[in-house]
């Protein structure tokens, strides 16, 4: 469905970046892969995704709180891959602490990579959509894009924004055959809430199964985690025709947490 399309999945080398990567990769697409982590794991994500799917898959090491460094992955796709059709802004980080604790650095490295980068890479890359007339820009938010929890200043602000952004380049671009959405997910098991479940076993004094289902269930009612494949095969829909026409969209995939 998406043969020969290029995708950029920020933050794809764990979590639900990779989950994503690989179902656009199912999809047919050529991956760019970004993220931390050990170069010998993510390269062999990367071929195993080229042997997998038979797309190029690509790797770039660019840090999401470094505009040039943004620039350059864009720019890298366009040279190595012919372009970028598909923009998935999903890399970020987390930190906790009520606003009179929160340190400023960790404000600004949050709103740095959870926000300011999906506006960089949206400005690098919206011209080369433009150029296509064809494009897709998916802005993994959160459901802290429209509600709030106590302690998270930083992430709420930023994924607030995020949805916001999402909302404008939607509306600069509302002609015509490129979209912008925002996906809000819930609770996923990934590496960014396991330290959460973690700080939660240690200051309750209970057991990694039982902070699973404490934070489960203070928020989310369904009481089962969203899957990384669950929100790639959600960004795939985003980037069919059949979603042409949802343009600025909030798309909740959080088991009734906003629905309360
Ligand atoms: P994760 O920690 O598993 O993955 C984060 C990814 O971002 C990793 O690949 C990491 O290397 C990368 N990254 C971090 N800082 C970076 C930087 N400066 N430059 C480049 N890459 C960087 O987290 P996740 O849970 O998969 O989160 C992915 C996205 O989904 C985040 O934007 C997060 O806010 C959002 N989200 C997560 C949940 C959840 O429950 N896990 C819920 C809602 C939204």
């Amino acid at each position: 469905m998406l043969k020969d399309k290029v995708a950029i999945i920020t933050g794809s080398t764990s979590g639900i970046g990779l989950g994503i990567a690989r179902r656009l990769a199912a999809a047919g697409a050529h991956v760019v892969l970004n993220g931390f982590g050990d170069k010998a794991e993510i390269e062999t994500v990367r071929t195993a995704i080229e042997a997998d799917y038979g797309v190029q898959a690509l790797y770039s090491a660019a840090d999401m709180s470094k505009p040039d460094q943004i620039r350059a992955m864009i720019d890298l796709a366009v040279e190595k891959l012919g372009g970028v059709d598909i923009l998935v802004n999903n890399a970020g980080i987390q930190h906790t602490a009520p606003v009179t604790e929160f340190p400023a650095e960790r404000w600004d490295s949050v709103i740095a990579i959870n926000l300011s980068a999906v506006f960089h890479g949206i400005q690098a890359a919206l011209p080369h959509m433009q150029a296509k007339g064809w494009g897709r820009i998916v802005n993994i938010a959160s459901a802290h894009g429209l509600v709030a929890s106590a302690n998270k200043a930083a992430y709420v602000a930023a994924k607030h924004g995020v949805v916001g952004l999402t909302k404008v380049v939607a509306l600069e671009n509302a002609e015509g055959a490129i979209t912008c959405n925002a996906i809000c997910p819930g609770w996923v098991l990934t590496p960014l809430v396991q330290k959460q479940i973690d700080a939660l076993a240690a200051r309750e004094g209970i057991n990694g199964q039982e902070a699973q289902v404490k934070l489960l269930s203070e928020k989310q009612p369904s009481k089962q985690f969203t899957t990384p494949e669950q929100l790639g095969d959600l960004t795939v829909f985003l980037c069919s025709d059949a979603a042409a026409n949802i343009k600025g969209a909030s798309l909740t995939v959080d088991g009734g947490w906003t629905a309360q």
